[in-house]
């Protein structure tokens, strides 16, 4: 029998084409009449664009969001908004833009809405990752859970194929470890499934036609998902793997993921025969450690954590770490097992 708990979304989400047009009543719902809408400074046209769309209930714009959610740019936002009177956020952009909306929502309570435009899933979850100095801080915050997501399949036709591969993979990854989560739930893992076949789908038509909308819808359904079941499962040693890389040597969020992933589900597979039945359910044919390795392969993803910038000094200190601060993981992590595994992925060899 199934005993488990299932946390419900408190999120309302709209998805489809062109659904950027009902921002402005999205907004009114809600109440706001004083949105800032925020982006990075490569986003800043698309930010203009939803301040001319919200019209008067538009506050401004702040378009220096930057990766990995750092407390002085933060600091910078809520000082803005401050003296704008804003009354609400509206994140346009990857997991980086909707980051500073979350930071400034737990500083102000100012309720935030979202276009997301990668596959990244940050939208759905209350994980709030913040960096002061070279430190990243990551914790889960219900109240900054985003109150509306408007996903709009258009706003993702620009993201380029490189970038959209690594952030699909991304999306992959958090629904891999969800399929073998502590917590994972009946709900949950049938999202994760649909996420992971949804994405295995449409990553490579992406890459031989950028502009395919139906793709581009498809990957995006699954990055959906794929986010839900970050915000509602806990993750494993794949997220603390590419979090102390990222915070260690300052690799990037979404490439390090791809080059990760068969790695640590080599490494977990013979504690996790149902989520690998599952993974294999998407990709069949080899082992599903080496079905990911050659996907990344196939669809022109990095390989290789040297080729991220990574020293090969650093795999000794990353293993030390990596081990830190029990976390669970469906089988028992060694410093050992980690170095092999690592050591593997920084040459960029198969899993
Ligand atoms: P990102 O937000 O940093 O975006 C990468 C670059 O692509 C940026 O310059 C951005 O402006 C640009 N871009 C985004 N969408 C585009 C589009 N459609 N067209 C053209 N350019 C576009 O990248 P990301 O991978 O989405 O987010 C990474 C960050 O999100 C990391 O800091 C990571 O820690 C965080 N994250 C947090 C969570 C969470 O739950 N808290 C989940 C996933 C990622």
């Amino acid at each position: 029998m199934k005993t488990f708990v299932h946390r419900g979304q408190v999120t309302k989400v709209v998805f489809g084409s062109g659904t950027r047009n009902r921002i402005p009543e999205e907004a009114d719902v809600l109440g706001c009449r004083r949105v800032l809408v925020l982006s990075t400074p490569d986003q800043a046209d698309q930010a203009d664009q939803c301040a001319d769309l919200l019209g008067t209930a538009a506050a401004g714009t702040f378009t220096a969001a930057a990766p990995h959610t750092p407390v002085e740019v933060t600091e910078k936002a809520v000082a803005h908004a401050g003296s704008l009177g804003a009354d609400s956020v509206l994140a346009v952009g990857g997991g980086s833009t909707i980051g500073l909306g979350k930071a400034i929502t737990a500083r102000t309570g100012l309720p935030q809405l979202a276009l997301p435009t990668t596959y990244a899933g940050s939208e759905m979850t209350p994980i709030l990752g913040e960096t002061e100095g070279r430190r990243k801080k990551t914790r889960r915050l219900p109240e900054v859970l985003l109150r509306t997501v408007v996903y709009d399949v258009d706003l993702t036709l620009t993201l380029p194929p490189a970038v959209s591969v690594v952030s699909g993979l991304n999306a992959m990854a958090h629904a891999a470890e969800a399929l073998y989560a502590e917590d994972r739930d009946p709900v949950a893992f049938l999202m994760a499934g649909e996420a992971l076949d949804a994405l295995v789908r449409s990553l490579p038509r992406i890459v031989r036609r950028p502009d395919d909308t139906e793709a581009r819808a498809d990957a995006l359904y699954g990055a959906w998902l794929a986010g839900t079941c970050l915000g509602t499962v806990g993750m494993a040693l794949h997220h603390k793997v590419c979090h102390v890389l990222g915070g260690t040597f300052g690799l990037p969020h979404a490439q390090t993921h791809a080059v990760v992933l068969p790695h640590v589900v080599a490494f977990n597979a013979p504690a996790a025969g149902e989520a690998m039945a599952r993974i294999s359910q998407a990709l069949p044919g080899d082992a599903p450690a080496n079905a990911l390795f050659q996907l990344g392969g196939q669809l022109g993803a990095p390989t290789a954590l040297r080729d991220l910038g990574m020293p090969e000094s650093g795999i000794e200190q990353a293993a030390e770490l990596i081990v830190q601060n029990g976390y669970w993981n469906p089988r028992p992590v060694d410093r050992d097992a980690v170095r092999t595994f690592l050591t593997r992925a920084w040459a960029g060899e198969a899993p």
